[in-house]
Protein backbone atom coordinates (compact mmCIF):
# COMPACT_ATOMS: atom_id res chain seq x y z
CA UNK A 1 0.00 0.00 0.00
CA UNK A 2 1.02 3.37 -0.42
CA UNK A 3 -0.19 6.21 1.96
CA UNK A 4 0.52 9.87 1.94
CA UNK A 5 -0.82 13.01 3.37
CA UNK A 6 -0.98 16.21 1.48
CA UNK A 7 -0.52 19.20 3.96
CA UNK A 8 -0.38 22.43 4.03
CA UNK A 9 -2.41 25.44 5.01
CA UNK A 10 -6.04 25.83 3.48
CA UNK A 11 -5.64 27.56 0.14
CA UNK A 12 -2.17 25.87 -0.84
CA UNK A 13 -4.12 23.45 -3.56
CA UNK A 14 -4.19 20.27 -1.65
CA UNK A 15 -7.41 19.75 -3.35
CA UNK A 16 -6.23 20.38 -7.04
CA UNK A 17 -2.64 18.27 -6.57
CA UNK A 18 -5.41 15.37 -4.97
CA UNK A 19 -7.63 15.09 -7.76
CA UNK A 20 -4.38 14.85 -10.23
CA UNK A 21 -2.39 12.29 -7.69
CA UNK A 22 -5.12 10.03 -6.93
CA UNK A 23 -5.39 9.47 -10.86
CA UNK A 24 -2.27 9.01 -11.90
CA UNK A 25 -1.21 6.69 -9.04
CA UNK A 26 -4.88 4.88 -8.16
CA UNK A 27 -4.99 6.07 -4.92
CA UNK A 28 -8.02 6.83 -3.05
CA UNK A 29 -8.97 9.83 -1.77
CA UNK A 30 -10.13 10.79 2.08
CA UNK A 31 -10.67 14.53 2.42
CA UNK A 32 -12.41 14.93 5.59
CA UNK A 33 -13.55 18.80 4.43
CA UNK A 34 -15.16 16.81 1.64
CA UNK A 35 -16.35 14.67 3.93
CA UNK A 36 -17.71 16.64 5.91
CA UNK A 37 -19.37 18.68 3.41
CA UNK A 38 -21.55 15.71 2.16
CA UNK A 39 -23.09 15.39 5.74
CA UNK A 40 -23.97 19.11 5.71
CA UNK A 41 -25.65 18.72 2.54
CA UNK A 42 -27.34 15.77 3.45
CA UNK A 43 -28.59 17.47 6.32
CA UNK A 44 -27.44 14.86 8.99
CA UNK A 45 -27.23 15.90 12.99
CA UNK A 46 -23.27 15.65 12.30
CA UNK A 47 -23.29 18.09 9.15
CA UNK A 48 -25.03 20.89 10.93
CA UNK A 49 -22.81 20.98 13.60
CA UNK A 50 -19.98 20.90 11.79
CA UNK A 51 -21.20 23.33 9.98
CA UNK A 52 -21.63 26.12 12.47
CA UNK A 53 -18.11 24.90 13.49
CA UNK A 54 -16.60 25.71 10.06
CA UNK A 55 -18.49 28.88 9.27
CA UNK A 56 -16.28 30.03 11.94
CA UNK A 57 -13.45 28.92 10.75
CA UNK A 58 -12.49 26.42 13.71
CA UNK A 59 -11.53 22.75 13.51
CA UNK A 60 -14.35 20.52 14.12
CA UNK A 61 -13.81 18.06 17.23
CA UNK A 62 -10.87 15.40 16.84
CA UNK A 63 -13.29 12.74 17.61
CA UNK A 64 -15.59 13.54 14.34
CA UNK A 65 -12.97 13.27 11.68
CA UNK A 66 -11.10 10.58 13.07
CA UNK A 67 -14.58 8.56 13.17
CA UNK A 68 -15.01 9.45 9.96
CA UNK A 69 -11.62 8.37 8.58
CA UNK A 70 -12.11 5.01 10.18
CA UNK A 71 -15.02 4.27 8.71
CA UNK A 72 -14.06 5.28 5.56
CA UNK A 73 -10.46 2.98 5.89
CA UNK A 74 -13.10 0.24 6.89
CA UNK A 75 -15.22 0.85 4.12
CA UNK A 76 -12.39 0.33 1.17
CA UNK A 77 -10.48 -2.86 1.73
CA UNK A 78 -9.00 -3.14 -1.40
CA UNK A 79 -7.80 -0.01 -1.96
CA UNK A 80 -4.20 0.05 -3.07
CA UNK A 81 -3.73 3.14 -0.84
CA UNK A 82 -4.61 6.24 0.20
CA UNK A 83 -4.11 9.92 -0.01
CA UNK A 84 -5.33 12.18 2.87
CA UNK A 85 -6.29 15.63 2.03
CA UNK A 86 -6.89 18.04 5.07
CA UNK A 87 -6.95 15.42 7.63
CA UNK A 88 -4.55 15.00 10.09
CA UNK A 89 -4.91 18.55 11.08
CA UNK A 90 -3.89 18.08 14.92
CA UNK A 91 -1.32 15.93 16.76
CA UNK A 92 -4.63 14.27 18.04
CA UNK A 93 -5.23 13.15 14.53
CA UNK A 94 -2.05 12.18 13.77
CA UNK A 95 -1.70 9.44 16.33
CA UNK A 96 -5.29 8.56 15.86
CA UNK A 97 -4.29 7.34 12.29
CA UNK A 98 -0.70 6.15 12.65
CA UNK A 99 -2.53 2.99 15.14
CA UNK A 100 -5.99 2.89 11.81
CA UNK A 101 -3.21 2.52 9.96
CA UNK A 102 -1.13 0.16 11.96
CA UNK A 103 -4.45 -1.79 12.26
CA UNK A 104 -4.06 -2.47 8.06
CA UNK A 105 -0.30 -3.64 8.54
CA UNK A 106 0.49 -0.54 6.63
CA UNK A 107 1.95 3.57 7.38
CA UNK A 108 2.31 7.17 6.17
CA UNK A 109 5.13 6.77 3.31
CA UNK A 110 5.27 10.78 3.43
CA UNK A 111 3.92 14.16 3.98
CA UNK A 112 4.19 16.49 1.28
CA UNK A 113 3.74 20.01 2.63
CA UNK A 114 2.65 22.70 0.58
CA UNK A 115 4.45 25.73 1.21
CA UNK A 116 2.40 29.22 -0.39
CA UNK A 117 2.71 32.58 1.44
CA UNK A 118 -0.09 34.10 3.76
CA UNK A 119 -0.84 36.92 0.68
CA UNK A 120 -1.31 34.51 -1.88
CA UNK A 121 -3.65 32.22 0.55
CA UNK A 122 -5.84 34.82 1.02
CA UNK A 123 -6.28 35.67 -2.51
CA UNK A 124 -6.64 32.39 -3.74
CA UNK A 125 -9.73 31.67 -0.89
CA UNK A 126 -10.81 34.97 -1.87
CA UNK A 127 -11.26 34.12 -5.69
CA UNK A 128 -12.51 30.17 -4.94
CA UNK A 129 -14.81 31.49 -2.58
CA UNK A 130 -16.41 33.64 -5.70
CA UNK A 131 -17.80 30.47 -7.44
CA UNK A 132 -17.51 27.76 -4.99
CA UNK A 133 -20.12 28.17 -2.87
CA UNK A 134 -18.54 27.29 0.44
CA UNK A 135 -19.68 30.03 2.99
CA UNK A 136 -15.99 29.70 4.73
CA UNK A 137 -14.10 31.41 1.71
CA UNK A 138 -16.45 34.79 0.65
CA UNK A 139 -15.54 36.50 4.39
CA UNK A 140 -11.75 37.21 4.77
CA UNK A 141 -12.05 37.29 8.72
CA UNK A 142 -13.25 33.57 8.49
CA UNK A 143 -9.76 32.99 6.19
CA UNK A 144 -7.90 34.45 8.66
CA UNK A 145 -9.54 32.32 11.30
CA UNK A 146 -8.52 29.10 9.45
CA UNK A 147 -5.11 30.54 8.75
CA UNK A 148 -4.73 31.26 12.59
CA UNK A 149 -5.75 27.20 13.62
CA UNK A 150 -3.87 26.07 10.73
CA UNK A 151 -0.71 28.09 12.96
CA UNK A 152 -1.97 27.52 16.21
CA UNK A 153 -2.79 23.44 16.22
CA UNK A 154 -2.17 22.17 12.46
CA UNK A 155 1.57 23.30 11.64
CA UNK A 156 2.10 21.00 14.57
CA UNK A 157 1.49 17.82 12.34
CA UNK A 158 4.70 18.44 10.44
CA UNK A 159 6.65 18.42 13.54
CA UNK A 160 4.99 15.20 14.52
CA UNK A 161 6.03 13.42 11.46
CA UNK A 162 9.41 15.30 11.24
CA UNK A 163 10.40 13.16 14.00
CA UNK A 164 10.10 9.83 11.69
CA UNK A 165 11.74 12.00 8.99
CA UNK A 166 8.74 11.54 6.81
CA UNK A 167 7.69 15.38 5.58
CA UNK A 168 9.01 16.70 2.40
CA UNK A 169 8.61 20.39 1.41
CA UNK A 170 7.79 21.30 -1.90
CA UNK A 171 6.74 24.69 -3.29
CA UNK A 172 3.07 25.61 -3.83
CA UNK A 173 3.60 28.52 -5.51
CA UNK A 174 3.69 28.17 -9.70
CA UNK A 175 1.68 26.95 -12.01
CA UNK A 176 -0.89 23.76 -11.23
CA UNK A 177 1.01 21.52 -13.12
CA UNK A 178 4.48 22.58 -12.03
CA UNK A 179 3.41 21.46 -8.71
CA UNK A 180 2.08 18.07 -9.71
CA UNK A 181 5.20 17.59 -11.30
CA UNK A 182 7.42 18.54 -7.96
CA UNK A 183 4.57 16.02 -6.06
CA UNK A 184 5.31 13.28 -8.63
CA UNK A 185 9.12 13.28 -8.18
CA UNK A 186 8.55 12.95 -4.56
CA UNK A 187 5.79 9.96 -4.82
CA UNK A 188 7.81 8.20 -7.58
CA UNK A 189 10.49 7.42 -4.92
CA UNK A 190 8.02 5.37 -3.20
CA UNK A 191 6.27 3.73 -6.14
CA UNK A 192 9.37 3.21 -8.03
P1 LIG B 1 -9.35 24.17 3.55
O1 LIG B 1 -8.11 23.31 3.60
O2 LIG B 1 -9.40 25.05 2.35
O3 LIG B 1 -9.61 24.91 4.84
P2 LIG B 1 -11.07 21.86 3.96
O4 LIG B 1 -12.15 21.43 3.07
O5 LIG B 1 -9.93 20.94 4.17
O6 LIG B 1 -10.60 23.24 3.35
O7 LIG B 1 -11.67 22.19 5.42
C1 LIG B 1 -12.77 23.05 5.61
C2 LIG B 1 -13.15 23.09 7.09
O8 LIG B 1 -13.57 21.78 7.51
C3 LIG B 1 -12.03 23.46 8.06
O9 LIG B 1 -11.89 24.85 8.21
C4 LIG B 1 -12.52 22.77 9.35
O10 LIG B 1 -13.53 23.52 9.99
C5 LIG B 1 -13.16 21.50 8.85
N1 LIG B 1 -12.20 20.36 8.82
C6 LIG B 1 -11.76 19.70 7.71
N2 LIG B 1 -10.91 18.73 8.04
C7 LIG B 1 -10.76 18.77 9.38
C8 LIG B 1 -10.00 18.04 10.33
N3 LIG B 1 -9.17 17.05 9.95
N4 LIG B 1 -10.09 18.36 11.65
C9 LIG B 1 -10.92 19.33 12.05
N5 LIG B 1 -11.66 20.08 11.22
C10 LIG B 1 -11.60 19.81 9.90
Amino acid sequence: MLNIILFGPPGSGKGTQSEKLIVKYGLKHLSTGDLLRSEIAAQTPLGLEAKAIMDKGHLVPDEVVIGMISSALEANPTSSGFLFDGFPRTEAQSIALDSLLELKNTEIAAVLSLEVGEDELIKRLLQRGLTSGRSDDTNEEIIRARIVEYHKKTSVVADYYSQFDKVRNIKGEGTVDEIFQALCKEVDQYTM
